[in-house]
């Protein structure tokens, strides 16, 4: 059953650039997506469609068996069930501790205060972040501060995670800590996509595989089907 699915979906930038061409694809409730690609390829745009920050020029998207409107209360339904978390993390990290950064996304879901601290605590935990709580988020690593990204993420229980480029700029010992803690927040009822240029992590937690190149989608399919025929 798909969780998003993409009718001829082309997106044009103000000024004129084509970033997404008629790109149709289907992703399934569950899976674990990576998208490689280019730069300029269209990941980042691809992901801002995800979660309605923008709209299709032409073609249509499908969130959860729904053609998306852009009601306003549409709106804040999907930003709800989509967590993105972007490259840069800083530009998510605005609280004035680690604790309140991770509370503000589940804060927003009218849950009763006892739910959103167990949330918090149960994602600070398997998130290593819960001896950071007081800390000032400039204070952190880029390793640290993708955790708790994440973790704000988690604790909203979106049904599609996205995330871009999680281990871009991070040591191979903190780009390991992101990969257990990727396999550890994947559930059934949980989509995950991500971008990556490490083939490492595509082999080691990915379903499928996504390929963009200028735009255009290459190829759809298992690990080693795609990268078999490519
Ligand atoms: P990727 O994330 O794969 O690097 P992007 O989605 O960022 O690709 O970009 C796709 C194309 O759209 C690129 O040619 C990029 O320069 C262009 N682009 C991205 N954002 C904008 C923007 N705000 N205005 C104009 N062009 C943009
Ligand atoms: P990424 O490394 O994720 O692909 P980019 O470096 O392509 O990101 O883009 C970083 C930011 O700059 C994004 O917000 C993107 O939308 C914007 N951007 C990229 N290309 C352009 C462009 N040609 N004109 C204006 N904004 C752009």
């Amino acid at each position: 059953e798909p969780i998003v699915t993409f009718e001829q979906v082309s997106y044009q930038y103000a000024d004129g650039t084509l970033a997404l061409d008629r790109v149709n694809l289907t992703i399934e409730i569950g899976k674990k997506i990576a998208i490689i690609g280019n730069n300029g390829a269209g990941k980042s745009t691809l992901f801002l469609l995800l979660n309605g920050i923008l709209k299709p020029t032409s073609g249509s998207i499908l969130f959860d068996g729904k053609k998306l409107t852009y009601s306003r209360k549409e709106m804040k339904e999907l930003r709800q069930q989509v967590g993105i978390v972007f490259q840069n993390p800083e530009t998510q990290l605005f609280s004035s501790n680690v604790y309140d950064d991770i509370k503000f996304g589940p804060k927003n879901l009218q849950l009763s205060s006892a739910e959103i601290e167990r949330r918090v605590n149960e994602v600070m935990i398997v998130t290593e972040t819960e001896l950071l709580k007081d800390t000032p988020p400039h204070f952190l690593s880029i390793g640290q501060k993708k955790r708790v990204a994440i973790a704000g993420i988690v604790a909203m229980d979106p049904k599609l995670m996205v995330l871009d480029e999680p281990t871009a700029g991070l040591d191979p010992y903190y780009s390991k800590k992101i990969m257990a803690l990727l396999k550890v927040m994947h559930h059934p009822n949980r989509t995950i996509i991500l971008s990556t240029h490490n083939v490492d992590l595509v082999y080691e937690w990915a379903d499928e595989v996504i390929i963009l190149f200028d735009g255009h989608l290459l190829a759809q399919g298992s690990v080693v089907d795609v990268f078999r025929n490519t």
